[in-house]
């Protein structure tokens, strides 16, 4: 009985209720005497998403439509004049009998030639600096013209304001912002500029966000640029684009050596004996893994490999002992420094070491779903069985990683995802596999395992998947360990930073000092080439501010009425 929507459709049409609501919108679009009116709750994160796309379908036959956002708060006053006012716009639509405009409201996308894969510079939003300079250079290698934007970029939570709903999700305003504020920053030939996005094809708005970033370009007047998705399944074609084996090489390589990279600068940093010692060596092996890019044959990646791990496991380092705290969360605001308001930074300036699960976990996370989809779901066999082999492809880019940071002196390996998953069957289903999904409470319990019982588990605002399975885990990982010092931070653009960093303080205040990297079974200090020495405690900044040094007398407290 709904109308047939005229496709393609800007969006990604992925949930089935919604597409009933496009259809909907289509059949009214048909219907003089028919009016929509859609209502949404605040807080449904899909809304953002398919509010636009009803909004499109409907302009594009000239006619009207009207959203009304309904929560326990508001107020139906309002609602009632939003009513009264279509009701006269439609009266005063029949009294002037105008012929309005109607056309398609299909969306032709720009598709990436392959004339421009020469003459075109890609763009790509920036998620994790140490891991997306090498991931440049990948590209650069396949032939592309490629640039991953500015690490901090002030403009862009502004400009993702502008132009994206603002009841999206806060990573899809900050990379559509990103982009768009680069288009317009005057540094780019319009006509020879396209941009680059992921399709993850998970439930979330994560498949959506290339929606989003056209939605902004024909806001913003430059709907002629090209959004290319990149995507394992291939959502959409674009001649001038295409995943080739040396491409998927070369960035499986870019993101192992990036994990490496941060897990070794990361643990050592906070206790240098030298100041930028750290970085230097960060700066050293970021050019070599550049420069080798594109011819890095397996010999060279090994060697390179086995290079960090040696010169990170000889930096001289302080003999002084700090709280360790992990960093888990929404993959965006985990890794990217603008929308986390630089919390590796903040913490290691409070005096503390930040624990990084790595990058590569969140693609193991993406392939091993199919695990769970033949199991529960009744795919078949085949979905199961990809899964596993994805998997095991993917180890084996990170054999020698491991084995190197297994027979290190101050390095941990990383663990199987399998092992992930059996850490928390019995506490979140492992269906759960929109955003974050299982594996962020995975990466809790894996970081309370490795004694990091401090964790800040930091997560957009309006994220609703890890709302459920971040801060929604967080009671029940208090009560299975009890030491868990756990703290939710949530992020968005009109978030307070002060408050972010009051919630980070309280977390650092209340965490107890882990083990130092050279720290033996003793307890003591083992400094490499020889030497033992007795470890300083120092605590993160504020740290013990809570404890009761000045106990309050009873008589002193105001009595209550
Ligand atoms: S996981 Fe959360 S933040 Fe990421 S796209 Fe989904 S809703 Fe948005």
């Amino acid at each position: 009985h709904l109308g047939s929507i005229e496709r393609p459709l800007r969006i990604m049409d992925q949930w089935t209720y919604h597409n009933r609501l496009y259809r909907a919108a289509s059949f009214v679009s048909g219907m003089p005497n028919l009016e929509l009116v859609q209502l949404t709750s605040f807080g449904c994160g899909l809304d953002a998403v398919t509010a636009d796309q009803v909004d499109e379908i409907l302009r594009a036959k000239s006619r009207m439509y009207t959203l009304i956002k309904i929560d326990e708060g508001s107020n139906l006053g309002a609602v009632r004049i939003r009513i009264r006012s279509l009701i006269a716009a439609v009266k005063a639509r029949e009294r002037r009998n105008l012929r309005l405009p109607v056309k398609s409201s299909a969306y032709r996308r720009q598709v990436f030639s392959k004339e421009m894969r020469y003459t075109h510079t890609i763009l790509a939003p920036q998620m994790s600096p140490i891991h997306f300079r090498i991931l440049q250079q990948a590209f650069r290698a396949a032939g592309y013209n490629f640039v991953i934007l500015d690490a901090v970029d002030p403009a862009a939570v502004e400009t993702g304001l502008k132009y994206v709903n603002n009841d999206a999700c806060y990573p899809s305003i900050l990379v559509a912002g990103q982009m768009i504020a680069a288009l317009q920053s005057g540094k780019y030939d319009l006509n020879k500029v396209s941009l680059m996005i992921t399709q993850t094809g998970g439930g979330c708005r994560a498949t959506n966000y290339i929606g989003f970033i056209r939605r902004a370009l024909a806001d913003a007047g430059l709907s002629h640029i090209p959004v290319i998705s990149l995507s394992a399944q291939g959502f959409e074609q674009n001649p001038g684009f295409k995943i080739t084996f040396k491409l998927l090489d070369a960035a499986l390589k870019a993101v192992i050596i990036g994990d490496l990279l941060m897990r070794c600068l990361y643990r050592v940093r906070p206790y240098e004996a030298e100041p930028g010692s750290a970085d230097r060596l960060l700066e050293k092996w970021s050019t070599v893994a550049e420069r080798a890019m594109g011819h890095m044959g397996v010999f060279r990646y090994h060697q390179i490999i086995r290079g960090i791990v040696r010169d990170f496991d000889r930096l001289p380092l302080l003999p002084v002992k700090k709280p360790r705290v992990g960093v888990v969360g929404e993959i965006l605001v985990k890794f990217h420094p603008t929308a986390n308001n630089q919390i590796v930074e903040t913490i290691e300036r409070e005096g503390a070491e930040c624990v990084m699960p790595d990058l590569a976990d969140f693609l193991f996370y993406s392939f091993s779903t199919g695990i769970f989809r033949h199991e529960e779901l009744a795919f078949p066999k085949k979905t199961e069985r990809n899964a596993r082999l994805f998997v095991w492809l993917l180890e084996r880019y990170r054999t020698c990683m491991k084995r190197c940071l297994r027979k290190s002196r101050r390095f941990e390996a990383p663990t199987l995802i399998y092992k992930l998953m059996k850490g928390v069957d019995d506490i979140v289903q492992t269906g759960n596999i929109m955003g974050e999904g299982w594996f962020l409470t995975a990466e809790m319990v894996e970081l309370i395992r490795d004694g990091v019982s401090s964790i800040a588990c930091v997560q957009p605002f309006a994220c609703l998947p890890n709302h459920v399975t971040g801060k929604g885990m967080i009671k029940e990982l208090r009560r299975r360990y009890p030491d868990a010092n756990i703290a939710a931070i949530d992020y968005d653009p009109g978030s307070s930073e002060v408050n972010q960093l009051n919630r980070l303080k309280l977390l650092l205040s209340n965490a107890p000092v882990g083990r130092h990297p050279d720290e033996g079974a003793d307890g003591m200090i083992h400094v490499p080439g020889g030497g033992v020495v007795e470890p300083e405690l120092r605590h993160a900044e504020g740290g013990m501010a809570f404890g009761d040094t000045e106990p309050v007398n009873a008589s002193d407290m105001p009595v209550a009425d």
